[in-house]
């Protein structure tokens, strides 16, 4: 039956960490993974998640199936952690809110949902670049998938000009992917000002905001600064789809936590628009995993769980923006000319540094540097300890 299947080509990013285990230099450091680090380079679990993982021990809790669209507590949370606790929507009930296979499966859901009841022009717009896994994702749901622009390589920013243009052309009632904060692979994101003039133009032409929030909290350390794009979308009067994950700002990866929401007129409409995930869900995996929603709900649920989860995401957003001045600083003292302040204007968990492909192979070959051809590092994995390594490393290959 399967001698016709030819071999698929390794996942990019999963490769570059199978290429860093075999490395066995000392010196190695892996830049690939977009995964928080502590400052030893470690896996880090947040001390929120311990105390929750206890007290759902003592709990016990049994392990039943849950509803196929999950925990209602967990989605009314997750909701609320978004929108924010004196959101509208949440309190009108216009929203229709599942629990989702963390972000990528809240972002599937969304796009068969999409796929199956959009009235419209049924084409995502993804900005360029994006998260590799959009396009892949979209098309197994059905839909087509085109691009508007976003990021400047001049500049190493935002291209707000080449954007708008952009966004005018796409034709009305078409679906518009946003990255709601800390841009993946870019770290470049809209200033409030820019998001307030896409938003009014996106109302105009009457496109849909398809919002992927994977960092909030992760960003800037401020769950809701990081869920300020979003809210003004909400604010502003669009009708949004939005997939939230909590693999990063929980440390949540392997547990699958995520939510996928679409905000409607009425409560009635909501109810509908649930009526009908529901469905495409239960043939998919029929219902949602139970541990890491349990934890999330435990964490958002508990005033004092809550606040240590808000110091510790700070504390991982905090560390990040510290390494970054640490490595624009150390490039400095490298004797580096070129200008590397978009190490420090980025945000998030990446850094598109501008660096090329012969730049990033010599750093893997030459130093034992490991990311992806784009030039994209994961400051995550940048600590103190590899820091000036890392600078020196980038100088000798850029210079
Ligand atoms: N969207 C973006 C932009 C991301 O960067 C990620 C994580 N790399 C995700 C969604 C989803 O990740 P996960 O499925 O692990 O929650």
């Amino acid at each position: 039956f399967w001698s016709h299947v030819e071999m698929g080509p390794p996942d990019a990013i999963l490769g570059i960490t199978e290429a860093y285990k075999r490395d066995t230099d000392p010196k190695k450091v892996n830049l690939g993974v977009g995964a928080y680090r502590d400052d030893n380079g470690k896996p880090y679990v947040l001390s929120c998640v311990r105390k929750a993982d206890q007290r759902l021990i003592e709990k016990q809790f049994d392990k039943e199936y849950l509803p196929i669209s999950g925990t209602a507590e967990f989605c009314e949370r997750s909701i609320k952690l978004a929108l924010g606790d004196n959101s509208q929507v949440v309190a009108s009930g216009s929203n229709a809110t599942v629990q989702g296979i963390s972000g990528t499966g809240s972002l599937r859901i969304g796009a068969a949902f999409l796929n199956s009841f959009f009235p419209g022009n049924k084409v995502v717009y993804l900005p360029i670049p994006s998260w590799g896994n959009h396009t892949p994702i979209f098309k197994h749901a059905g839909l087509d998938v085109k691009s508007y622009k976003f990021y400047d390589p001049k500049t190493c920013g935002f291209d707000f000009a080449g954007a708008m243009d952009d966004i005018a052309k796409i034709p009305e009632r078409s679906i518009i992917l946003l990255h709601a904060c800390a841009h993946n692979p870019t770290g470049v994101d809209p200033n409030p000002q820019q998001w307030a003039e896409m938003s009014a133009l996106i109302k105009k032409k009457n496109l849909f905001p398809y919002m992927d929030m994977a960092y909030q909290g992760f960003a800037s350390g401020d769950i809701d600064k990081d869920a300020a794009a979003v809210r003004m979308f909400i604010n502003d009067g669009h009708e949004i789809a939005l997939a939230q994950s909590f693999a990063k700002n929980m440390g949540l990866y392997g547990e699958r936590a995520g939510a996928f929401t679409i905000v409607t007129k009425s409560k009635d409409e909501a109810a509908k628009v649930l009526s009908q995930i529901k469905i495409l869900i239960r043939p998919m995996y029929s219902n949602p995993p139970l541990h890491g929603a349990r934890i999330v709900n435990e964490i958002l649920g508990d005033k004092e769980l809550r606040a240590e989860w808000l110091k510790e995401v700070k504390g991982m957003a905090d560390r990040i923006i510290s390494v970054r001045t640490k490595l624009r600083d150390n490039l400095k003292k490298e004797g580096s000319s070129r200008n590397w302040q978009h190490i420090t204007d980025q945000i998030g968990m990446f850094c598109f540094t501008g660096m090329n492909p012969q730049h990033v192979e010599r750093l893997t070959k030459e130093f034992h540097i490991y990311l992806t051809k784009d030039g994209r590092i994961s400051m995550a994995g940048v600590t103190s300890k590899n820091v000036e390594y890392l600078a020196h490393a980038m100088h000798q290959v850029t210079k």
